[in-house]
């Protein structure tokens, strides 16, 4: 039976940079993934990665940017540890061979990112998750002797002791169907966001929020659930990410009167005013009728403005993207977009450390809510969360290792999941509904109602059908019953988790009575720190779901007007 110090659940760039941290710790280390570790979903990351490395910024500069994008939700603290913590990070990442792009002079190249009040965003062209994954991999291998890699396992659940402590998971091998205990003094959750809650969403099939829900099932709350962010520019036709760095490189955005709307929402910071802002805007000009495309539900991005030559440098994927997506050359022409789902503030709750409310449970990157992100998150500031709290993740763990001994968890769980799955498996075919399908009206539900815009009588009706929707998921049903790669069996596990989530993040949308960052009431327009300068945390207890409030932590900045 498996059993190890820190046990990672997930591979992307939280998961492998928490490794690498609690190996050179000292600490016998396993990271498990249900896909191949580089097929994360961290490899999607497109623009770039934020630090203060420019001799005339400053660390405090980007914390500000970060307060402030985050509409004064973030905690104070959290974020002065990642914005100081960062050059030295990147840094990192180029010694142990992350290509970064350089300038003429040598030197790192920034560029300009939503929210960020100077260029501090360090990229590889638009594939920076790619290049960074690839070589935190690389790295993994050097520790092979320390750290057992799990891939192509998919972890059905976390095991608890008698006192309540995290003592491992069960997990099914993808490629054989055989389950199976690992034991862990400490687990720590990567296990990347939730964006096919949504349809459409930039977030690959596999982001389903696994890691959520299983903390959420034991205990650990949920928070800002309710801030989910809508990217500005995402293909009209599959939601597909065009990335900021086009913005940042220069394309502007134009309605169909031909007018740089920007200016009238944001007249500083234009196409760069954080994300939540400029998604709104443009979904502003669409209610009103100034639309692109057949239907007017579009905005031009216009990246031609753009030299080409740098285009096809610096933007060659979403050169790709355009042509074999859209069938546009972007250097020549303006591409149809228009906001999508794209990230989640919230999730499961933690400290500083990564650690959350149930002992020996971890969790970071975009599973986690140290809240760095609070009301909304900066562009280019993810990657950076998932390495700064992915690695203090790791070594906080491997510390808390030397002081326990191995937990010895009964089988309970593992045979409580194999029933489960046995009882999926053997669901009557049409005695229910198709998970896909169940899947879809999730997805469509939460695009129409917990989007840019929410309001009260929206938030209650998708509510209500997420509720219906978690009835019909006990009997939806599958086709494949084998056991080798059946990702079907899978499918229907994770639907689950995507309701819990999705009934938190409506849970959470109609408790917070105010319009801040990402979630914007019609039917409460203005944000109301007297009454909301407050998280929002959800937890499981008893039967249902509860809301519950803790305070934001503010160090520095004061809550003021925000204005791009
Ligand atoms: C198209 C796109 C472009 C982006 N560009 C940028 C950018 O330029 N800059 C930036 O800062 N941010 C960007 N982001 C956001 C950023 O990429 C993500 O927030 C970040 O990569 C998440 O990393 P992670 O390590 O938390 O999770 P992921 O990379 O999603 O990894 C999750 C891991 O968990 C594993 N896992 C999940 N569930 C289970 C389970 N049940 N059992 C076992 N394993 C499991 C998966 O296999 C995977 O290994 C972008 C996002 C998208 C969608």
């Amino acid at each position: 039976m498996p059993a190890h110090d820190v046990l990672i659940i997930g591979a992307g760039l939280a998961g492998q940079r928490a490794a690498l941290a609690a190996a050179r710790e000292g600490a016998s280390v396993a990271i498990l993934s249900k896909v191949h570790p580089v097929r994360s979903h961290s490899v999607a990351a497109a623009g770039g990665i934020n630090a203060a490395i420019n001799v005339a910024d400053d660390w405090r500069s980007h914390a500000y940017d970060t307060v402030k994008g985050s509409d004064f939700l973030g905690d104070q603290d959290a974020i002065e540890i990642m914005c100081s913590e960062a050059p030295q990070e990147v840094m990192h990442l180029e010694h142990i061979g992350v290509t970064f792009h350089r300038n003429e002079r040598g030197e790192l190249d920034l560029r300009a990112f939503g929210g960020a009040s100077m260029k501090r965003t360090a990229y590889v062209a638009d594939i920076t998750g790619q290049a960074i994954l690839h070589v935190l991999y690389e790295q993994l291998m050097k520790h092979h002797e320390t750290v057992d890699r799990y891939e192509e396992w998919f972890v059905t659940s976390l095991v608890q002791d008698e006192q309540g402590s995290c003592c491992g998971v069960v997990a099914r091998d993808v490629r054989s169907g055989r389950m199976e205990t690992f034991h862990a003094k400490n687990t720590i959750l990567a296990c990347g966001g939730a964006g096919q809650v949504y349809s459409p969403t930039t977030n690959a099939l596999i982001v389903t929020g696994d890691g959520i829900a299983q903390a959420y099932r034991i205990g650990a709350p949920l928070m800002d659930m309710e801030m989910v962010q809508y990217h500005p520019t995402t293909l009209v036709e599959n939601g597909l990410l065009i990335t900021e760095g086009a913005r940042g490189e220069g394309a502007v955005l134009l309605n169909s009167e031909g007018e740089r709307f920007m200016e009238k929402y944001a007249p500083n910071k234009m196409e760069l005013a954080s994300r939540d802002v400029v998604s709104r805007a443009e979904q502003t000009e669409i209610l009103e009728g100034r639309g692109v495309g057949a239907d007017g539900s579009g905005i031009w991005l216009d990246i031609t403005k753009v030299p080409r030559k740098r285009t096809l440098e610096a933007l060659r994927e979403i050169v790709n993207i355009g042509k074999d997506f859209a069938g546009v050359d972007i250097t020549r022409e303006p591409i149809m977009i228009r906001p999508g789902q794209h990230y989640i503030m919230g999730g499961v709750k933690t400290d500083i450390d990564g650690a959350t409310s149930i002992e020996g449970l971890y969790a970071a990157g975009e599973v986690a809510c140290v809240s760095v992100h609070g009301g909304n998150r900066l562009g280019a500031n993810s990657l950076l969360d998932t390495l700064i709290f992915g690695r203090r993740a790791g070594e906080h763990a491997a510390r808390r290792a030397q002081t326990i001994p191995m937990p010895d968890a009964a089988d309970a769980q593992l045979r409580e999941d194999v029933a489960m799955i046995d009882e999926i498996v053997a669901r009557e075919r049409g005695g229910g509904r198709r998970v896909s399908e169940i899947k879809a009206e999730l997805g469509a539900t939460m695009n129409e109602h917990v989007a840019v815009y929410r309001d009260e009588a929206g938030l209650k009706q998708a509510h209500e059908i997420v509720r219906r929707l978690k009835e019909e998921a006990k009997s939806a049903y599958i086709d494949d019953r084998g056991t080798v790669f059946n990702q079907d069996v899978l499918g229907a596990i994770e639907l689950g988790y995507m309701l819990d989530c999705a009934e938190a993040t409506v849970l959470g949308a109609i408790e917070r009575k105010e319009s801040r960052g990402a979630q914007f009431r019609t039917d409460y327009p203005e944000r109301n720190d007297e009454e909301w300068l407050k998280h929002i945390d959800i937890s499981l207890n008893g039967d249902g779901p509860q809301a519950s409030y803790s305070p934001v932590t503010i160090t520095q900045w004061q809550p003021e007007e925000r204005k791009y």
